[in-house]
């Protein structure tokens, strides 16, 4: 017995000793103090579920590092219908959802301007690093955390959002912040932010480390196991371009296997190796931009996009989203470590969390159980569908009913209704609304004098009314069915619909003043927010309609 509790005492000793946190790695028992730096982890398309599936494989260090000394939120979800990424960004930077933030998509359709515009797509920018249409955080209706924090400081604090998407960068990063984040090959920045980049994002840019990971053979962490808990490797439902092919091991070259050419870019946006572009930049920020050294707090939030790339390829019970995930598990412990050595890990505050799960590839539950009723339909068929109803109904042939379909919302041609035989709006949403289940996995739809009503299912009507920022909004919002993705794909899979396996996320805090836990009552990613502020002592994001989760908040 005695020899057993030596051993374990030994073991528990060597482990310690080999933990990359071992600098400071208890809180402070004395005094708590402002943290130098907070640090915003939003993972692109990351389930709860998927940190519970993989959590006896994940180190010690990383996801399990923050969910078992952290405040650990695990039934959190988005009160949104359409859970598309600008919208987790900026729900969780603003504490608000898109109907306060104006973020109602990816993308939405301007009837002025007569196009589909991009959420962070900015005429009067231009991109700096690089050619190209500028960017800029001017489309949210709001203010966000790290606005607040510059505010409280007179401007002193920085604010900096870095990612592999312009979206996730720039709506973290806010109005008042800075934002950076990949195009091909290398970081970019908008003028919106400043006339060009810094001298140390171009040294980064320059010093071939995007570039490094050609020729790369991207092979399984843990075969056994993934052949276990994972989908087959192969299968004609995963998606495979950039020469990245459909199973282990993948090598990153990019179409040309001899040499770097543009398509090596997506390849490696395609693989793990971006998680760890990002966090070498994430580090280089800090060191360069000298982060949480001024005596105020800086924020830095980092947006892992790699996740969601990998995760609509080969969909998440792929062995490569397994794979993605312990791979992205060990680059946030190696990022803890270095914030470990550079503050003290609880002299920071650390928050994670995801923009939105991800359906199952419907081919995937077809595969596993022929009965099930699932599969994919694009936004081509749904305008399709609309123009058919119609033209049947008023015996027509017309293809101007609809302008446009974009994401969940349909909207139709105003002008050509009024000018028709059957000038009545509300009528021919009326139509829509009755037919479109008739010929399309459509569960319910919404006009917005239907938002207004308290019609039924209530839970979902609130969802679809969080959903909607009537300026942006279509004239007719459709929710498909559960396992049905709005996808116009042949393979791969989608996430935007307000049901669980997409609005249930993970919600992390961690460090200073935090009160570590786990809490099983219902949370939001809209609480980061006024959470992450009452913890810094600051005024909360102007419009915010989050909570605080006072549970966690240590009194000072
Ligand atoms: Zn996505």
């Amino acid at each position: 017995m005695k020899r057993i509790l030596l051993l374990l005492t030994l073991c528990s000793l060597l482990s310690a000793h080999f933990s990359p946190l071992t600098a400071q790695n208890s809180p402070p028992k004395s005094h708590i103090s402002q943290p130098k730096l907070f640090v915003l982890i939003v993972v692109d398309q990351l389930p709860y579920e998927q940190l519970e599936r993989f959590k006896p494989y994940f180190s010690d260090n990383g996801f399990n590092y923050l969910m078992n000394n952290g405040a650990n939120f695990i039934n959190t979800n988005y009160e949104y219908a359409y859970t598309k990424t600008a919208c987790g960004h900026a729900a969780i930077a603003t504490g608000t959802n898109p109907d306060m933030n104006g973020i109602v998509g990816n993308a939405w359709y301007d009837r002025t301007k007569k196009k589909t515009v991009n959420c962070v797509g900015d005429e009067n920018e231009q991109l700096v690093g690089k050619e190209g249409a500028g960017k800029s955080p001017r489309t949210l209706t709001t203010y966000t955390l790290g606005d607040m924090l510059k505010l409280s400081t007179n401007f002193r604090s920085k604010v900096i959002g870095v990612s592999n998407k312009d979206r996730a960068a720039i709506l973290t990063g806010g109005k008042f912040g800075n934002a950076y984040w990949t195009d091909g090959a290398g970081f970019v920045s908008s003028t919106y932010y400043a006339k060009e980049l810094p001298a140390w994002v171009t040294k980064f840019n320059k010093s071939g480390f995007i570039q490094k990971f050609f020729g790369q053979k991207w092979e399984l962490l843990k075969p056994e196991i993934a052949a276990t808990i994972c989908d087959e490797d192969s299968n004609t439902y995963e998606s495979s371009y950039a020469g990245m092919g459909a199973t282990f091991p993948h090598f990153v070259t990019g179409d040309d296997r001899t040499k770097i050419s543009d398509s090596y870019f997506t390849a490696v946006e395609t693989s793990p190796f971006l998680t760890e572009i990002l966090f070498e930049f994430a580090k280089q920020t800090i060191t360069a931009e000298s982060l949480g050294t001024r005596g105020v707090t800086d924020m830095l939030s980092v947006g892992i996009s790699a996740t969601d790339i990998i995760g609509h390829n080969y969909g998440p019970n792929s062995p490569e989203v397994f794979d993605n995930l312990l791979r992205t598990d060990k680059y946030i412990a190696e990022f803890l470590s270095f914030l470990d050595k550079q503050f003290g890990l609880y002299n920071c505050l650390i928050a994670l969390s995801a923009d939105h799960g991800i359906a199952p590839i419907p081919e995937y539950l077809v595969k596993k159980s022929p009965l099930t009723d699932a599969g994919r339909i694009g936004t081509d068929s749904v305008k399709k569908a609309c123009l058919n109803i119609l033209n049947n109904k008023f015996s027509a042939a017309e293809s101007l009913w609809v302008e446009k379909v974009v994401e969940n919302n349909i909207y139709v041609n105003k002008e050509f209704i009024k000018n028709s035989r059957h000038p009545d709006e509300s009528a021919i949403l009326q139509t829509l609304k009755d037919s479109l289940p008739l010929r399309l996995p459509v569960f319910a739809s919404y006009t917005l004098e239907d938002l207004e009503k308290n019609s039924l299912p209530e839970k979902l009507r609130q969802q679809v009314q969080h959903s909607c920022y009537p300026p942006r909004c279509g004239d007719l919002m459709f929710v498909f069915k559960p396992y049905w993705i709005l996808d116009g794909a042949k393979d791969g899979t989608n996430h935007g619909m307000p049901w669980k396996y997409d609005t249930h996320v993970p919600l992390i805090f961690f460090g200073s003043n935090v009160t570590p836990g786990t809490f099983a009552d219902d949370a939001s990613p809209i609480d980061l927010a006024p959470t992450v502020a009452s913890l810094l002592g600051i005024e909360f994001p102007a419009s915010g309609a989050g909570k605080v989760r006072s549970e966690i908040v240590l009194q000072k």
